[in-house]
Formats: structure tokens, C-alpha cells, sequence
């Protein structure tokens, strides 16, 4: 661990236990559930339960107590929804390309004269077609 981090985590933890008495002077109790992540006693104050070492808040989500980070199923699908557009966009720009050596290859096949080179041509046309079918499914 550098210095610099070493600081950064000390400077955490004062400020993590300043945040902790601060939600212990509003009212907020302690409860007998830990942080997961820093194994921190979390508070409930107002309702809302929070970490004050890593300042997330929880959401109890059964019976049994089990709690996980509140927005994170949020956080998760905006994940998700940027992801699949990054796939949709990459995958445009592979139909794109597929579809511009497509073009090239009816080119080349309009001027072709070998019988060889022609077979070979019209075979890439073949995948290079079922490749953008595919994408475009
Ligand atoms: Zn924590």
C-alpha cells in the first residue's frame, strides 16, 4: 500500500467515525448488523440504514435481515442498458463493415475472370452475406 493510500485510509476511518457519532447525536441507532463491505456496525437513522464508513445505505430485503446496497439493482441496470448500447453500436459498426466488403467483393467478382478467383469470391460473398444475417437477427 502506498503513503499516499495509507493517509487516504486513516483519514477515512476519523472521518467514518466523526460521520457515526454525527448520525449518533441526530438519533440514529446502532444496529447489530455490519457493513459487508467494511465490516462496520450500520446505523439507522430516519429510517434509512446507513454505512458511515462507506457512506452506502442499505435496504433490508427479507425476513431474515439480509440487506444489500439500496440503488445498487438501479446501478446494475443502467450497467446493463449501457452496455447492450455499446454492443448494439458495435454491432452496427460490424454490419457496416461487413456489408462495405460486401460491396467490394461484388466489385471484384463483376471483374473477375478466373474461374478460381470467382469460386473463391462467391464463397466470401456467401459467409460475408450470412454473417450480416446473422448480426441482423
Ligand atoms: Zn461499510
Amino acid at each position: 500500500m502506498s503513503d499516499e493510500k495509507k493517509q487516504n485510509s486513516t483519514k477515512t476511518s476519523d472521518e467514518a467515525i466523526k460521520r457515526a457519532a454525527e448520525l449518533l447525536l441526530k438519533g440514529a441507532t446502532m444496529l447489530n448488523k455490519v457493513c459487508p463491505k467494511c465490516k462496520t456496525p450500520l446505523y439507522k437513522y430516519k429510517g434509512r440504514i446507513i454505512c458511515p464508513t462507506c457512506e452506502i445505505e442499505y435496504v433490508i430485503v427479507d425476513n431474515k435481515g439480509e440487506i444489500r446496497e439500496k440503488e445498487k439493482e438501479n446501478v446494475i441496470k443502467k450497467e446493463m442498458a449501457r452496455k447492450r448500447k455499446t454492443e448494439e453500436i458495435r454491432y452496427n459498426e460490424v454490419t457496416e463493415t461487413l456489408e462495405m466488403k460486401l460491396q467490394e467483393l461484388t466489385e471484384k467478382l463483376e471483374k473477375s475472370q478466373e474461374p478460381k478467383e470467382i469460386e473463391e469470391i462467391a464463397r466470401a460473398i456467401k459467409s460475408v452475406g450470412e454473417a450480416i444475417k446473422v448480426l441482423e437477427q
